[in-house]
């Protein structure tokens, strides 16, 4: 049902959260640092979301 999927091994989870870590690491922008934060709860929970709690 549905096309939630294990967050282990998605790419889009990856991708997001290397720029976290990027935006993390450069920190002159915290907006950057909290936009990327906020793009991987958003994927998490279209993507992910119905997995956790199935
Ligand atoms: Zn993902």
């Amino acid at each position: 049902m549905g096309d939630a999927k294990s967050p282990v091994g998605c790419m889009d989870c990856v991708r997001l959260e290397a720029a976290r870590r990027q935006a993390v690491a450069e920190c002159h922008d915290h907006d950057a640092v909290v936009d990327a934060t906020v793009a991987i709860r958003s994927h998490f929970r279209d993507a992910h979301l119905l997995f956790r709690t199935a």
